[in-house]
């Protein structure tokens, strides 16, 4: 009970010290206001419920005890549900008895002693997992990856723009796992993923990396863009050029157009709202002056929070907010993300061609450099992307 609490677990555990105290051969009525509680021992009780099955139940240790103590015991019980906080006296008299019990020393089970026990899963000492682990695990790794993604260095300036720019993180990670072509598997899933990562990360292979990773084939000190001459080009600086910003305005006028139309026609808000407007005073929308905007954050494939409460107000139905979050996304993606991208590698490929940076010689470095350090994320030929 002190690992995994939960009211229904108190319940199950205060039916199974019941059956410990009954004789053998007993038949018992059992009468609870927990409707969760009769529908599971009915489910378990069937002989066609699998192991497996069971194993995927919430307190499946706890119930294999009660399944236990009743085959043993040769017990007869009959469920009753009764109405919850109805002066039933029993029932409130139950209640007291519960609320003195809290103050006993808790009851531990130990599940290793079940004959049906396959294994036995604890998390850091702290008791027996009774839950479904496929899921328990899930989200388990979930924090780990979050806890990494965060630690990571190269994700440092855009965690610092979250500070300010808020990032819901849920729509985030669905909208960079999405698959992005309805095929079950595809190369060019695969390569479209990648690149959603790269710029999540802040690792798509721009000047800087690709001059740490190819030290003797890029000139030393700082790369500056081609486009402005006068800042040095990185992930940060894609899309954000000051001799783009005019372009990335007029698109992103350009898909707030189309973002309304959507929003319009699927809007399910009660009472009349004037979705144009709300639109038009979004921050998304607002003129790109730097980088210090939430497209910035869109741009490098973050579901921004401004954008998830825009769509909330028009959108109640949860399966269409997030299908309109993703028109959105994939919309920024088609006009915006990847066409800066584009933009950025035809400029830097006439400037390594300028200076006789060819793919062969990446090859043979890398070949010649095999034994040393590995090589990092902006090397390989896989993230030389060309998103198709
Ligand atoms: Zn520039």
């Amino acid at each position: 009970m002190i690992f995994q609490p939960s009211s229904t677990r108190a319940k199950i555990f205060s039916i199974l010290t019941c059956l410990i105290t009954v004789p053998n051969d007993s038949s018992i009525n059992i009468y609870t206001d927990s409707q969760n509680f009769i529908s599971t021992y009915n489910n378990l009780n069937n002989s066609c419920f699998s192991h497996r099955k069971l194993l995927k139940i919430n307190n499946h240790h706890t119930w294999q005890a009660i399944f236990y103590l009743v085959k043993e015991k040769s017990l007869d019980i009959s469920l009753h549900k009764v109405k919850a906080h109805d002066d039933d006296v029993l029932n409130n008299s139950a209640d007291l008895l519960a609320k003195e019990g809290c103050a006993l020393d808790p009851i531990f089970l130990n599940p290793r002693t079940s004959p049906n026990a396959l294994m036995v899963l604890t998390f850091n000492l702290n008791g027996p997992l009774e839950k479904d682990l496929r899921k328990w695990s899930k989200n388990a790794l979930e924090c780990c990856n979050m806890l990494s993604t965060v630690n990571n260095t190269s994700n440092a300036y855009l965690f610092n723009k979250a500070k300010t720019h808020l990032i819901d993180w849920h729509n985030t990670s669905l909208w960079i796992k999405r698959n992005n072509d309805n095929t079950i598997c595809s190369d060019l899933n695969d390569k479209i993923t990648g690149f959603k990562i790269k710029s999540f990360n802040h690792t798509l292979p721009t000047s800087d990396l690709q001059q740490r990773n190819y030290p003797n084939l890029y000139p030393p000190g700082p790369i500056n863009c081609t486009a402005c001459n006068n800042l040095v080009i990185n992930n940060e600086h894609i899309g954000f050029c000051p001799t783009h910003l005019t372009t990335l305005n007029n698109s992103l006028q350009k898909i707030k157009k189309t973002f309304i139309l959507k929003l319009t026609e699927i809007s399910d808000a009660s009472g009349a709202m004037d979705i144009k407007a709300w639109v038009e005073r979004s921050h998304i929308f607002s003129p790109v002056t730097n980088d210090d905007y939430p497209v910035y954050l869109i741009l490098h494939q973050c579901v921004s929070s401004v954008l998830t409460s825009l769509v909330k107000m028009f959108i109640k139905n949860t399966k269409e907010r997030l299908s309109t979050i993703i028109f959105f996304m994939k919309l920024f993606f088609k006009d915006i993300t990847r066409p800066f991208w584009k933009l950025h590698y035809s400029l830097m490929h006439a400037w390594k061609k300028a200076r006789n940076i060819t793919r062969k010689k990446k090859i043979k470095y890398r070949r010649k450099n095999k034994t040393g350090n590995s090589i990092n994320t902006a090397d390989n030929p896989a993230s030389q992307l060309r998103i198709p």
